[in-house]
């Protein structure tokens, strides 16, 4: 499998994530077949009623029979155009809404944990460079249609339940790569992993012991995980998300609240929420909406909260939030999410600088430093 491919960037409008259906490929076809596919065992359902082996059926039952045949062939004429006039379809769908309604069909038969990766973005102290965590973010390798972004799969996970599986999965890959780098690199300031954990997985009671046992297994201190939680999460008013959220806490893993800014948090809930950090939504950096930003850093600060903006592109956004107090970043003017051999040659390249300059390490304490953009 190859790992190297740029699978970096987001979903979003950029997104080099490859449209799921190839619009070359007939649409049509597919559309076509999904309709015959039920069709046929309709037709084979009300055949058989019809020959009367389920015994005779009244005048009324009759004549729903043949509106149903009649529906059904009517169906099968209309599969037919749609295959043979492609155009049709192309019309009323456009390849990335087939491809999406592709995988969803699909997602089910098709779902197989070892498919699934995690990639890593770096997060930053802007002073000194120095990476103090990885965001694991994760990654689909579909077995036909290639690499698919998170904004596809994680909502079909969360819609068939299999996000409880994924998301703990995900969780445990994370923990077993970040014991490898803490091992490997213990010279190095204790590396951490944020995590992030789906609203629907919060509905399970028995998440806490799930993620406990996991920490215990993997011989990770829970200091080292954090986890990044949309403000749906703590607004519901769901009391075992709440209990889990502060046993999760008091164990000692930190909470990230994520996407701050895009819900609807109540301000004046913010201060009982069991909550460590607020990440600054990338739709604030990207409408250079410093006000809230300002205000979101400032606010932060009053609670005791610590803050990460996200989704940093250049160094003029860098400048201007430092400006305003934010320390800690994200974004692609750092480092573009990478796969973990990747992570493990940063780590190798810093390991070997602070073997060399032993006094500079010695100041800064051993961080990693990443390149001046
Ligand atoms: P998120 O948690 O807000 O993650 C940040 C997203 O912004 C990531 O997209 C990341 O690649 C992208 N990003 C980071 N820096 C920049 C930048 O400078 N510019 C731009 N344009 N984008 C940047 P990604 O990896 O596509 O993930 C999308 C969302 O999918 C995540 O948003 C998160 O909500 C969800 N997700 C990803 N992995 C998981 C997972 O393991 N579990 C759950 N439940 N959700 C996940
Ligand atoms: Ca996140
Ligand atoms: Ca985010």
């Amino acid at each position: 499998m190859n790992m190297t491919c740029d699978m970096s960037i987001s979903s979003q409008a950029s997104s080099p994530f490859k449209p799921l259906i190839d619009p070359s490929e007939d649409a049509s076809l597919f559309i076509s077949h999904e309709l015959r596919t039920p069709l046929a065992s309709l037709q084979g359902a009300l055949g058989l009623i019809n020959t009367g082996q389920f015994g005779e059926l009244s005048a009324q039952g009759r004549e729903l029979l043949n509106t149903a045949m009649r529906s059904a062939d009517r169906l099968t004429r209309l599969a037919s155009v749609i295959e043979h006039q492609p155009y049709t379809m192309k019309s009323l769908l456009s390849a990335e809404e087939m491809g999406i309604l592709q995988v969803e069909n699909e997602f089910t038969s098709v779902f197989n944990l070892e498919d699934f990766y995690l990639y890593y973005q770096p997060i930053v102290t802007v002073q000194g460079r120095q990476v103090i965590g990885f965001e694991a973010l994760a990654r689909w390798h579909h077995p036909t249609k290639g690499w698919i972004a998170p904004a596809v799969f994680i909502p079909l996970a969360e819609q068939t339940g299999l996000i409880h599986q994924l998301g703990l999965d995900l969780l445990e890959k994370a923990c077993v790569a970040l014991r490898t780098w803490q091992q490997t690199f213990s010279e190095l300031t204790p590396l951490t992993v944020s995590v992030n954990l789906s609203t629907v997985q919060l509905r399970d009671p028995q998440l806490f012991e799930k993620i406990r046992a996991i920490l215990e297994a993997v011989g990770i201190v829970p200091s080292a995980l954090k986890l990044e939680i949309t403000e749906s999460a703590f607004i519901e008013n769901d009391i075992i998300a709440q209990k889990t959220l502060r046993q999760l806490q008091q164990l000692g893993i930190q909470l990230y609240l994520d996407d701050f800014g895009t819900g609807y948090s109540s301000l004046a809930r913010l201060h009982d929420l069991p909550l460590n950090m607020l990440k600054i939504d990338r739709a604030f950096v990207l409408t250079r909406n410093w006000a809230i930003s300002e205000a979101v850093i400032n606010l932060a600060a009053k609670l005791g909260l610590d803050v990460i903006a996200e989704g940093i592109e250049t160094v003029e956004e860098m400048t201007i939030l430092q400006a305003m107090g934010c320390q800690k970043m994200q974004g692609y003017l750092f480092s573009k999410p990478v796969d973990g051999n990747v992570v493990t040659s940063l780590l190798h390249q810093q390991s070997l600088q602070r073997r060399l300059q032993p006094q500079a390490a010695a100041v800064d304490g051993g961080a990693m430093a990443l390149a001046k953009p």
